[in-house]
């Protein structure tokens, strides 16, 4: 079934006071929108730039370090390839722990989804690097020693300082590295998969005394040890300081508690927040945050929702579905319910367009993301909206979407029906928006939803500045 409605009226008093304009609407907010695209600019370029030249120098660090001579020593050309591995190992360990760690500016010029898909396609490589240190460390030792690895191994823990730490973490990194492989994380529920995953920070620590006092780039190197020491100190700080202090320092601030859980539709439930001083957290329509609800079985895990609308001074709204044992549990969260929050985040807003034009397509409860967006949009923006659900009932919140698609004269488009029956490629998408080229199209929704529609968007021609997207799963 297809559905369209067309706009009658203003738009509505939901509006937050604050910056309008997405694309060219509105010249003084469009101007500070592109100062700050500018800071995310410099932001992107800064970080790739500090990223190459750390790599560089941990590379030039392993090679100028080795004594002249002792790659003809027995064992030497292991024990030197070991101890490159090592360091390259080691720095992308700490590139992987810096792509999670929250830091705001870097969360707000790059998106979380992008950082956390780089640190999925980092993660392999430290791990792999720092087990291809241990086993050729061992070999290049035991050659010199004339033992054998097994000899040489025991040695390693019983008689080198430090090491026995070392090992330990090194036995918990591949631990964690064995679980993320995508065949066995599957079968792993998402809270242990990320229980185990915070052993990483612990094999980190324990391993980071043996790299001082045995490594050969640091041995009798004290400027290099300083460095090399302040390095694993800034990114220790950066994830206390954003993934701990920060949120510690909201939730305390903003002193949230749920005030109302209501029912929006089968299974799909609004959670509404009081709290104080809320539009300092300087959210946009599309953002997201970790929500920790502090009750029994529930207070230990954040989980990602986006909000549904945008924050007045002393309210916030999350819409959820039920979908495993944390969002079923969301709707019978009791009134008075204490609430920490991690963020705001995401780059699903109306910053990242590039078109004066949008499109807003979303499927499921993806349309809570769609909702706090649009809202952020200013009264002559013209949206076209596309909603996707299998049944009717599945179109929660579909009254006050239709209310701000009206308010800013713009056009709703409702297909509901079964996946095989409403097909959305790249003809219907065309025919349901004939000026498609000349907007930026943003996607929310299960993450199959999202990269169907990337790909019809794509063969319609649409450039990837374009789309952006915000797919609910990380
Ligand atoms: C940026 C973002 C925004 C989201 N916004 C909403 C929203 O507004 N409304 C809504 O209903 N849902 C939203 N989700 C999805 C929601 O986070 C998951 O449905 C929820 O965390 C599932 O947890 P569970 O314990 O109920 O189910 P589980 O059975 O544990 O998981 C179901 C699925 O959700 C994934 N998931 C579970 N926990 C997390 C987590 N902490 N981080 C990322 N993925 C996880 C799992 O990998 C699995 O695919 C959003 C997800 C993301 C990434």
């Amino acid at each position: 079934m297809t559905m369209t409605s067309t706009p009658t009226t203003t738009p509505n008093a939901t509006r937050r006071a604050g910056p309008p304009a997405a694309g060219g609407h509105g010249s003084s907010a469009g101007g500070r929108r592109r100062g700050r695209e500018a800071l995310h600019e410099v932001t992107r370029h800064g970080v790739a730039i500090l990223v190459g030249l750390g790599f560089g120098a941990v590379v030039a660090l392993a090679i100028v370090d080795e004594p002249s001579g002792s790659l003809h020593a027995p064992g030497g050309v292991a024990t030197f390839a070991g101890n490159l591995a090592a360091l390259v190992g080691t720095y992308l360990a700490l590139v992987m722990v810096l792509l999670v760690s929250r830091v705001a500016v870097v969360e707000r010029a790059i998106g979380q989804d992008q950082l956390v898909r780089w640190h999925k396609r980092v993660s392999p490589w430290p791990l792999s690097l720092i087990a291809l240190h241990a086993v050729l460390t061992t070999i290049g030792y035991a050659q010199a020693a004339k033992t054998g690895v097994w000899a040489e191994l025991g040695s390693f823990v019983r008689t080198y300082p430090d090491m026995l730490a070392a090992v330990v973490g090194f036995g918990l990194m591949m631990l964690v590295g064995i679980v993320s492989i995508r065949a066995i994380r599957r079968r792993v529920r998402h809270e242990t998969w990320w229980a185990l995953h915070l052993y990483l920070y612990m094999a980190l620590a324990l391993s980071f005394a043996h790299q001082i006092v045995l490594g050969p780039s640091f041995v009798g190197h004290p400027l290099t040890v300083a460095v090399w020491s302040a390095a694993w100190a800034a990114t220790a700080g950066l994830v206390l300081a954003y993934r701990v202090g920060l949120p510690v320092v909201r939730t305390l601030r903003h002193k949230l508690r749920v005030v109302e859980v209501r029912e929006e539709g089968p299974g799909v439930a609004s959670i509404i927040c009081e709290g104080r001083d809320l539009d300092r957290l300087g959210v946009q329509g599309g953002q997201f945050f970790a929500w920790r609800f502090l009750v029994r079985g529930m207070w230990w895990q954040a989980h990602p929702y986006s909000l549904s609308a945008l924050p007045s001074s002393r309210y916030l709204r999350l819409t959820v579905k039920a979908v495993g044992d944390h969002s079923s549990a969301v709707a019978t969260l009791r009134p008075g319910t204490r609430v920490a929050i991690e963020g705001p985040y995401g780059r699903f807003t109306r910053d990242a367009a590039t078109q004066p034009d949008l499109l807003l397509l979303a499927a499921g409860i993806g349309v809570t993301a769609l909702r706090a967006l649009l809202e952020d949009l200013p009264a002559d923006s013209s949206p076209v909206v596309v909603l996707r659900a299998s049944k009717p009932e599945d179109l929660v919140l579909r009254a006050e979407i239709d209310e701000l698609v009206r308010a800013r004269g713009g056009k709703l488009h409702e297909l509901i029906g079964s996946r095989q029956k409403v097909r959305v490629d790249r003809s219907s998408l065309v025919r349901l928006v004939p000026d498609l080229k000349r907007r930026d199209a943003f996607v929310c929704g299960p993450p199959e939803f999202v990269s169907h529609i990337e790909a019809v968007l794509r063969s319609a021609g649409i450039p990837r500045t374009q789309v952006h997207h915000e797919a609910f799963s990380l």
